[in-house]
């Protein structure tokens, strides 16, 4: 039977970085995983090269049932302190839009800095390695049965992710401890995830496949973003899609504005008393991609008509129809194609400066498995860089 300071579950972002952060404080530290590689999501991350943090992060960009309590990590490991420590490691970044940072080169350069961050904190690391049972001694000792070893330690950090992207090691080991130990667990759901159609609408759409747009999408609560959105083959998707989809439920509706940048009323008006005999189709064709356009209008949204025989009433009809465009998607592509999972380890039952559970001394969670979910552009890295940051403060204050 090994025994170390602390045991932590999931060699993904939030668990390699506060192994490391607890060996470098001098904590003996047990890193495990059950992949053959660690941090396979980073690697995966930002197609390629990981968008690792955001320069906006505030708490309004995450959801959680419990807003607030996202705020104390947030603010004591800041997205300032992880661009500090991916200078140091020489990575090379750049804005790419909205404050998102990712690397020049490679996600890959993100998960090497983690490894020898481990290093530097002679963190043990033992990969493919199954869990087969967690128990808590009246010594209050987590032993851990693993597969060929059993280990112990007083503390022991859950790092193992949510369900998102069971092909990347997603599982949900995290829950089921979250339950064993009897805290209440809120129901997950997929989120930064593309919309599926139902049947008519999406074989309409299906010519546009690969057709980007810039849009402002607003849910049913009244979130919104202006971000641009992608046609697909199963339905609509694209960071403006990403993002709402983690406010909407089953069953709801998003208003979809395809013109954005344009007052469209004021510029028909405009190009009537210009160009009186220009098709509506070639007019709308200046704003907007000719395939979607060509696509509405086969659609009977977009009347064939010219300029000067688009009456009033229909202009407005079809003003409403390009600005407001309401649909209700089928539902999600789900957990297979999903960034992150909404929902997880309630965090009413863990403390917001340590990440500890409450009621049961030395258990710890961090990272995606509770409830808390960042918008995409690095936000859910951040969260877990900061709580797994201030996990590790607390595994070495004792
Ligand atoms: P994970 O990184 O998921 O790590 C969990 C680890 O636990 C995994 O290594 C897994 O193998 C291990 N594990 C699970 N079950 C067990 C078990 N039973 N036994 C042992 N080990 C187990 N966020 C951003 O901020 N920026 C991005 O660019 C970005 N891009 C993304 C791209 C993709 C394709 C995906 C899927 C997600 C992306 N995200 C991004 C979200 C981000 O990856 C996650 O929010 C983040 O990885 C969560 O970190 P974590 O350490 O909590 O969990």
């Amino acid at each position: 039977m090994e025994r170390f300071d602390a045991i932590v579950v999931g060699a993904g972002a939030a668990g390699m970085f506060c192994a490391a952060q607890a060996g470098q404080a001098g904590a003996r530290v047990l890193l495990l995983d059950n992949g053959k590689k660690p941090g396979r999501k980073i690697l995966m991350s930002g197609g390629g090269r990981c968008n690792f943090t955001n320069m906006y992060v505030e708490p309004a960009a995450y959801l959680s049932q419990n807003p607030h309590f996202c705020k104390s990590a947030l603010a004591r490991y800041t997205q300032w302190d992880f661009i500090d420590l991916v200078g140091k490691y020489g990575i090379a970044w750049h804005e790419k839009t909205l404050g998102q940072l990712f690397c020049d080169d490679s996600a890959e350069q993100i998960v090497a800095m983690l490894v020898a961050e481990c290093e530097k904190g002679n963190v043990t690391t033992r990969l493919r390695t199954e869990i087969i049972s967690v128990e808590r001694t009246e010594d209050e000792d987590y032993v851990l049965q693993l597969n060929g070893a059993t280990v112990v330690a007083k503390k022991l950090v859950i790092a193992s992710g949510g369900l998102s992207m069971p092909g990347l090691g997603a599982s949900p080991f995290g829950y089921k401890i979250a339950e064993q130990f009897g805290l209440k667990v809120l129901p997950t759901r997929a989120g930064l995830v593309p919309f599926t159609l139902h049947k008519p609408l999406l074989e309409q759409l299906q010519v546009l496949s690969g057709v980007s747009v810039p849009s402002v999408i607003t849910a049913d609560d009244g979130t919104v973003f202006r971000e641009n959105l992608l046609f697909t083959h199963r339905g609509l998707s694209g960071p403006a899609v990403l993002q709402i989809s983690s406010y909407w439920q089953s069953g709801e509706f998003v208003s979809i504005n395809l013109l954005p940048e344009c007052d469209l009323d004021a510029f028909l008006d405009e190009q009537r008393n210009a160009h009186p005999n220009q098709s509506l189709k070639n007019t709308l064709a200046m704003q907007l991609p000719k395939r979607l356009v060509e696509c509405l209008q086969q659609l009977g949204q977009i009347p064939d008509v010219q300029l000067k025989q688009l009456n009033s009433k229909d202009q407005q009809q079809l003003v409403e129809t390009l600005t407001c465009w309401r649909v209700q998607p089928n539902g999600t592509e789900g957990y297979r194609t999903a960034e992150v999972t909404l929902g997880g380890v309630d965090t009413h039952e863990l403390s917001s400066r340590t990440m500890e559970a409450r009621n049961v001394p030395g258990l710890y969670f961090i990272g995606e498995v509770m409830d808390v979910t960042g918008w995409l552009g690095g936000y859910n890295f951040q969260w877990a860089w900061a709580s797994a940051w201030a996990c590790a403060q607390a595994l070495v204050e004792a």
